[in-house]
């Protein structure tokens, strides 16, 4: 375990001359602004709770339930704080809701009390924003590099098309330069391909840097940052953080006080951010685009390389590498970056009169990249995981190398300069904040074991009442347990649980399909596949099927087409915000499908009253970095599966669990069809303290029967 760093002092509150408002009155003028708007005990907790971190430097870990309006509970309080405050998001989503619609609110509405207007802004990676560099040298690019000769199966006369399609795309890109204020990608509508936008964007590491660009004086990238030196609150998001943490870029503005909301996200994005690959289409990319500055042989060396590599991939199985690399890709490693470091040193450095400095700074960044990578691979340190990627649609090949943990990073980066508030509605994990505060980089004491009293009593309030009348059908007045998660602490850092608004165990009900077999190892079994009929059939419709696997979510959308007329809308077979809008209003549709469901779907309303989880979701065998964590933790005397397989489990079914109750008017029950979230005595009940406190249920019939219910209401 890492040792944690306290902060080395708290975010200095503004002054509160001539009684400048505290976090409370500011929260107070935001909630007050909203029509209707009233106060949630829940998001007043959570304010306090962050103006008390904030003054002491304590950092914070809030759990806050969907409803509670914590990005109000966090922003009013970010205002007290003299010097930027910056959020991260981990979705695009929750990054346009805070820009778009909560911070605007918050100006006007804080604006009279705080006696000036705050000011936002948001801050994305370079390559979201339009390079006028790139689109100015788009046209001279060599030919293979060009969006108008990507190799496409069938080629021919479909081909002339698409180019003509991309051509009228890129064309749109040029006319949009000359009016577009931002030069930001989410602000073109209609978009344009990924392909277009590479065509005219820049990835960071390719940048030449404003003073050296021609364009340097007009970069919208530039501009986005010199708009974010200046702000009250900058939003930004946890892989620009992750990246600008990992390589100290200082693209994130020095800021006392940080907020990362959907810190269940967190620890993956950085991980992906400190993630490399190996592909032969991108050395051969690379080969060409270094061609023109290397002598023949040099480029050649590059182009061996990657055959080299195309060869390995080709031999080597998909999946993690336990035993080292193999020695074909080995030796292709050890070409590349011999190869790599030849041309990088034949190009040498950008000079004051390059004649095009862009151009050459591509060139080496992306010889640098893959030079770095390959010794990373060849170096074969313990701290990262290597694995081979083969698609089953055989898209791409890639030699792939990760950290084991991003722990040590995130205690090593985040906590030293700025108190860090972290909140997620899934931050207590079997009831307890230690499992996430640990990968996040805190110092968590082990949990003490509960007594058996206290164990029964929290098995209880995670299950809500069970028994044998559901709620959604009787109203039965009488209200379970909160659901709350008593506070953890360590050296630094605090947490708090601030409960949901809603009202759980009176508006949905949790039933486990105890009595069905264990569900097989892929697909849905016969016995699931009627349980899945029945509850379906007893709604009407309106369910949100969570699968494991495609085939499983395939299987169950042939079953429901065959034997209902219910409409039936499958994950692949149109885009997803267009098959969440037809789910949304067409009110007896199924919406199936798999793992960007469980996270990426907010349907509040009667068209989402079921929600059917057809398997607990623990990482698959073949997802290496679970697998090499829990080997690490096997290694190390412990039990990985406890340790690393449960609680990501745990984060993915809550979040799939927690796509039923949206709003507080909102009914509905959760169905999981595998059994062992009951009968499982070691998980099953960390599992069940992970969610929301619905009303538990085993009963089949009680399920039904309260489906039929809503049904006709
Ligand atoms: S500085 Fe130049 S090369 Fe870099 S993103 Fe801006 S315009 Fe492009």
């Amino acid at each position: 375990m890492t040792t944690p760093r306290t902060a080395t002092g708290p975010a200095v509150p503004r002054k509160r001359r001539g009684g400048r408002p505290g976090g409370g009155e500011l929260l107070a003028a935001a909630v007050g602004a909203v029509p209707g708007g009233a106060a949630r005990p829940g998001q007043q907790q959570m304010a306090e709770a962050i103006e008390r971190s904030i003054a002491s430097g304590e950092h914070l870990l809030v759990q806050a339930g969907t409803g509670t309006g914590k990005s109000l509970a966090y922003l009013a309080p970010a205002l007290t704080v003299d010097g930027p405050v910056v959020v991260s998001t981990a979705t695009l989503a929750l990054q346009s809701q805070l820009v778009d619609h909560d911070l605007p609110r918050l100006a006007d509405a804080v604006e009279p009390v705080l006696g000036r207007r705050p000011t936002f802004a948001v801050l994305k990676g370079r390559h979201h924003y339009l390079c006028l560099a790139r689109l100015d040298n788009s046209v001279e690019e060599e030919p293979e590099d060009t969006l108008f000769d990507a190799p496409r199966p069938g080629g021919g006369t479909k081909w002339l098309g698409e180019a003509g399609r991309l051509g009228k795309q890129m064309q749109r890109l040029r006319d949009w330069a000359e009016k577009t204020a931002t030069g930001d990608r989410d602000e073109l509508d209609p978009g344009v391909d990924d392909q277009v936008w590479r065509s005219a964007s820049m990835p960071a590491r390719e940048c030449v840097g404003a003073t050296r660009c021609p364009f340097g004086q007009e970069c919208f990238a530039e501009a986005s940052r010199a708009r974010a030196r200046e702000a009250d609150i900058v939003v930004t998001n946890h892989s620009l953080l992750a990246v600008d943490m990992l390589a100290g870029r200082h693209i994130v503005p020095p800021h006392k006080l940080l907020v990362v909301d959907e810190a269940h996200e967190l620890a993956d994005r950085v991980s992906s951010a400190a993630q490399a690959e190996l592909e032969p289409q991108l050395i051969d990319r690379s080969a060409r685009r270094a061609r023109p500055l290397l002598r023949p042989e040099l480029a050649e060396r590059l182009t061996e390389a990657g055959d080299a590599l195309a060869v390995g991939l080709a031999e080597a199985p998909a999946g993690r590498l336990t035993a080292g690399l193999p020695p074909a890709l080995r030796e292709a490693c050890t070409l590349l970056d011999a190869a790599t470091r030849a041309a990088l040193e034949s190009i040498g450095d950008i000079k004051a009169d390059d004649p095009d400095p862009v151009r050459k700074q591509q060139a080496k960044a992306a010889l640098d990249e893959l030079s770095t990578t390959a010794q990373r691979l060849l170096e074969e340190a313990d701290h990262d995981v290597a694995w081979v990627e083969k698609p089953e649609n055989g898209s791409r090949r890639a030699l792939v190398v990760a950290p084991l943990s991003v722990a040590g990073t995130l205690a090593t980066h985040l906590y030293d300069e700025r108190t860090v508030v972290a909140t997620s509605a899934t931050l207590a994990l079997g009831g307890r904040f230690d499992t996430v505060a640990r990968a996040l980089g805190l110092d968590a004491p082990p949990p003490a074991p509960p007594s058996p009293a206290a164990a029964a009593l929290a098995t209880a309030a995670a299950a809500g009442r069970a028994g044998t009348t559901p709620p959604v059908a009787s109203a039965d007045g009488s209200r379970a347990a909160t659901g709350t998660v008593p506070a953890t602490e360590g050296p630094g850092w605090t947490s708090l649980d601030v409960g949901s608004p809603f009202d759980y165990a009176r508006q949905g009900i949790l039933y486990v399909a105890a009595h069905l077999p264990r569900p097989s190892v892929s697909g849905l079994p016969e016995a699931a596949g009627e349980e899945l009929l029945a509850l379906v059939g007893a709604l009407g419709g309106r369910t949100l099927g969570l699968f494991s696997s495609r085939r499983a979510a395939q299987q169950a959308a042939e079953l429901l087409r065959a034997r209902t007329d219910l409409p039936v809308l499958l994950q692949g077979e149109e885009s997803l915000p267009l098959l969440v809008r037809r789910f949304r209003e067409e009110r007896e549709s199924c919406l199936f499908g798999v793992m960007s469901l469980w996270q990426g779907v907010d349907v509040p309303g009667d068209s989402c009253q079921l929600v059917v989880i057809d398997r607990l979701p623990f990482p698959r065998p073949d997802e290496p970095l679970a697998a090499a964590r829990a080997a690490a933790v096997d290694a190390g005397g412990g039990s990985g599966f406890a340790a690393v397989s449960v609680p990501i489990a745990a984060v993915r079914l809550a979040q799939g669990v927690g796509r039923l109750i949206r709003a507080t008017g909102d009914r509905g029950v959760v169905a999981v069809l595998d059994s062992r979230l009951e009968t499982a005595r070691g998980y099953g009940p960390f599992l069940r303290r992970s969610l929301p406190p619905f009303w538990y249920t085993t009963r089949p019939d009680v399920a039904r029967g309260a489906l039929e219910r809503l049904g006709k209401s």
